[in-house]
């Protein structure tokens, strides 16, 4: 058994926590919503949730805080999100605690996500100066032509549980520097982060003045909320995150209707050691891609291709990293890997390792850890060496299973990379040139993410973050992804006496 998750009273602290944060308890002390911590498994608050006469009348009011925003100087809005992100570094211990609590992550990897937060703040307060277009040549004499880009409207956010709060701000700090208002559904999983975010941005809402009501707004509640979301016309870009499965469902409803989707889904990312690699290197990469935050990032490395000369020289290391590594509460630093976020996680987590073994998977770990607490799910990682890519491997598991397999050929191992369903993340291990351009090249990997000697998770908030295929094709965070998050008008000017029409078409009216 491991004392240490019996060390700390979580409801209390969460409580102490809401409550420096500025959450008013009575959001989450009497509500409908049952909200656990994976930590003990324990209920630790009822939090309040919103009907769908309720989400109508909030898209409503934040359709009329964007009508008034759009028309604010774009860097004058970029001072609120500034204003957040002092807010975010005054307040990051307490919601970075709050977030190891409710999603379970090691304290380095709560104040990780908080810390991603104040980066995409920074970014965003920058942006707020750089929303810019082009100047294009134009065939006609006299003429100028440009293009202008405006704020959307309300961009609906919906999340995940297992980045409870960092997902949001890189949707809400572009949404607001662009001129629009947000409306945020976080995981039902989730709520308490995003209670707590709620209140920060609050207090920096006051401190910038004459921001209009609603223009930051939650939403809390199961799917069935998320879907007036989804369907309201007032909301033309839905900004989700989460299992391929909500993909599925969410992607077609904003189609039918010509909203903008950013859909940010499912994973199921691989790395390449090649020959050369730096094992060392590799190891490390490794664990922490496929160990760290107990399986449950998107980018979380689920598949692995070694070469043949040096498969005996890394996978037993790689073993005995996975049967060394620390297993324990996340509210304690000693520990590498928290819990499994609930029993829904674990059943499909022993049901994939029994799958595996049928399929003449070698399992290493996987056992369950006894806490004493009958709802905490702590698992020791399981890495499974498989004689080729077949189901379970295929898919994504939101657990810790790192599937190894032995490769010979290249070609054979970036065809295998290749072969699943998921396109979100990818690495390759090597010091040869001509495979790590290959693998970042046209015939390479098909992700959205492709890195050589990094691993496959841990991304920077200034690239675009998204992935290819069934993780739906969206972009956040950095680099251009802003221009989703506004409309594009292209404009041309006749500054000239005549009217010449382009192409060279005439028609002269008498
Ligand atoms: P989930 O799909 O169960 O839920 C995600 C969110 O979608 C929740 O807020 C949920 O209430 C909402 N939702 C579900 N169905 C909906 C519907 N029909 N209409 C509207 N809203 C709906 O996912 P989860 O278990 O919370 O998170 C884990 C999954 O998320 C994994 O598959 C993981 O790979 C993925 N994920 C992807 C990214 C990424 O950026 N690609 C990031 C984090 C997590």
């Amino acid at each position: 058994m491991d004392s240490s998750v019996n060390k700390i009273d979580v409801k209390r602290e969460t409580a102490e926590l809401l409550e420096k944060l500025g959450v008013e308890a009575s959001s989450y002390t009497s509500g409908d919503l049952a909200s656990f911590t994976p930590v003990t498994g324990e209920q630790i608050a009822s939090v309040k949730t919103h009907s769908a006469a309720d989400a109508e009348k909030i898209i409503d009011k934040a359709d009329e805080a964007f009508r008034q925003w759009r028309l604010v100087p774009a860097p004058k809005r970029g001072e609120l999100v500034r204003l957040f992100g002092e807010e975010l570094r005054q307040y990051k211990n307490e919601l970075g605690r709050l977030v190891s609590i409710e999603a379970g992550k090691i304290p380095s990897e709560g104040l990780g996500e908080v810390q991603e937060m104040i980066d995409i703040c920074d970014f965003a307060v920058g942006l707020s100066r750089q929303l810019y277009g082009l100047t294009i040549a134009t065939e006609r004499p006299g003429h100028r032509m440009m293009e202008t880009w405006h704020p959307l409207g309300v961009v609906g956010v919906i999340s995940a549980f297992n980045f409870p709060v960092a997902v949001w701000s890189w949707n809400a700090a572009l949404a607001l520097v662009c001129g629009n208002a947000v409306v945020w559904k976080p995981s039902e999983k989730t709520p308490l982060t995003a209670l707590a975010c709620d209140a920060i941005f609050a207090r920096a809402l006051k401190r910038f003045g004459d921001a209009p009501e609603g223009l930051s707004q939650l939403l809390i509640g199961d799917r069935a909320i998320g879907e007036v979301l989804v369907d309201s016309p007032k909301v033309p870009l839905v900004s989700a995150t989460g299992s391929t499965r909500m993909g599925r469902e969410v992607g077609p409803r904003l189609a039918k209707r010509f909203a903008r989707s950013i859909l940010e889904l499912g994973g199921n990312n691989a790395g390449i050691v090649c020959p050369s690699a730096d094992l060392d290197m590799a190891l490390r990469a490794i664990a922490f891609g496929a160990m760290g935050t107990a399986g449950q990032r998107c980018t979380t490395l689920r598949r692995l291709f070694v070469h043949e000369s040096v498969y005996d020289a890394l996978v037993p290391r790689l073993k005995k990293a996975y049967t060394s590594v620390s297993v324990g509460s996340p509210l304690e630093t000693s520990a590498l890997v928290g819990p499994l976020i609930d029993k829904p996680a674990f059943d499909n987590m022993q049901k994939a390792l029994k799958e595996a073994a049928a399929n003449g998977g070698i399992i290493t770990g996987g056992e369950r850890i006894d806490t004493g607490h009958a709802d905490a799910y702590y698992m020791k990682p399981a890495l499974v060496e498989m004689p080729k890519q077949v189901s379970p491997v295929t898919e994504e598991t939101f657990a810790p299973i790192l599937y190894v397999m032995k490769y010979s050929d290249f070609d054979e191992a970036l065809r295998d990379h290749n072969a699943v369903g998921a396109g979100l993340s990818s690495s390759i291990f090597t010091l040869n040139l001509q495979e790590a351009e290959r693998f970042l090249g046209p015939d390479g990997s098909d992700c959205g993410i492709a890195n050589v000697n990094i691993g496959t998770s841990g991304a920077e908030i200034g690239g675009a973050f998204g992935g290819e295929k069934e993780t739906g094709g969206g972009r956040e965070s950095g680099s251009d992804a802003w221009k989703a998050y506004m409309r594009r008008a292209t404009n041309t000017i006749n500054y000239s006496k005549a009217l010449p029409l382009a192409q060279g078409v005439s028609f002269d009216i008498e």
